[in-house]
């Protein structure tokens, strides 16, 4: 499936810790996560004017708690049921023979911690944390208060008072400022978290190539990385299963899925 010119460039230049990649929701689309932009998934039931933004959420909350309630539900019945697929597994691969130095992503999943990549940049955050909104303390949610959650939303769903309570019990007052907790996940309108920001960048002023994986690449600031890292003289790989809109800007395209793509780069690198 990759293009024999490709192979070649792979096996002559993937160098110690030299390789970077930026991955998106389509490496986890085999997971079982919908895509953004993909047809039939979550999205086109929520509207993501409303529930991927902070201000739709307060109002919905207010207007219709109950739709809240299912959007929050099916979100995280998703990710729960979700696990790593052989496209996370091979990057954790390539990070542990040194070749990949970082996986930077857009997603929300945890699937790269899952399939023990240790040096994963979260842009966008994790839907598995909660953040306080005044100090920035970040808390896991565990995967069991999850599912609990689910219940407890399930019985609860009718009534605003019980909404509100469990939500409360779920995203609790700080500990250390009193403040409130939310999902620790980038919304639409919100600036990215600065560190993680500046640790992508750090990456890919020190690599010669960067991987882009399963992203539409339609997102900012997170869509102009690949720019900034050509600049720098990174070569661009793209793998997708479609054309993104930085698909011009790639040195090499590898079309196909990523879950198969990238265990085939690993049999390249005699890591198979
Ligand atoms: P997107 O939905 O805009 O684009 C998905 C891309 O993946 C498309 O280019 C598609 O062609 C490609 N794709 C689909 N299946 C693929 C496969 N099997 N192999 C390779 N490529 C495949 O996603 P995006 O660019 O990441 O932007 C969406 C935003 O929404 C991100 O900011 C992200 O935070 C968020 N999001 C995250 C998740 C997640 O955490 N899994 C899921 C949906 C959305
Ligand atoms: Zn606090």
């Amino acid at each position: 499936m990759i293009p024999g010119k490709v192979r070649n460039y792979i096996k002559n230049n993937f160098k110690e810790g030299r390789v970077a990649c930026l991955t998106g929701a389509g490496i986890s689309a085999e997971s079982g996560i919908p895509t953004f932009r993909g047809k039939g998934g979550l999205w086109e039931r929520y509207d993501p004017q409303i529930y991927a933004n902070a201000p739709g959420l307060i109002s919905i909350l207010r207007t219709h708690p109950e739709e809240l309630v299912n959007f929050i539900v099916d979100f995280y019945s998703i990710l729960l049921k979700a696990h790593p697929n052989l496209a996370h597994r091979a990057l954790a691969v390539l990070e542990k023979e040194n070749i990949l130095s970082s996986t930077i992503t857009q997603n929300i999943d945890g699937l790269h911690q899952q399939a023990e990549s240790q040096n994963v940049i979260e842009l966008h955050g994790n839907a598995f944390r909660i953040r306080c909104i005044q100090c920035s303390q970040l808390v896991v949610l565990e995967k069991d208060k999850l599912r609990e959650m689910i219940e407890s939303f399930k019985i609860n769903k009718n009534s605003y008072i019980k909404i509100l309570k469990v939500l409360s019990r779920y995203f609790p007052r700080c500990a250390i400022c009193g403040s409130r907790y939310r999902i620790d996940i980038v919304l639409f309108g919100e600036i990215l978290p600065a560190d993680e920001l500046s640790r992508a960048y750090k990456h890919l002023n020190n690599c010669d190539v960067l991987l882009l994986i399963g992203s539409s690449l339609i997102v900012y600031p997170a869509a102009g990385l690949p720019l900034y890292a050509k600049e720098r003289g990174a070569k661009i790989i793209e793998i997708n299963n479609e054309p993104s809109s930085l698909s011009d800007l790639c040195d090499y395209i590898i079309t196909g899925r990523a879950s198969e793509v990238l265990p085939e780069i690993l049999g390249v690198l005699g890591y198979a």
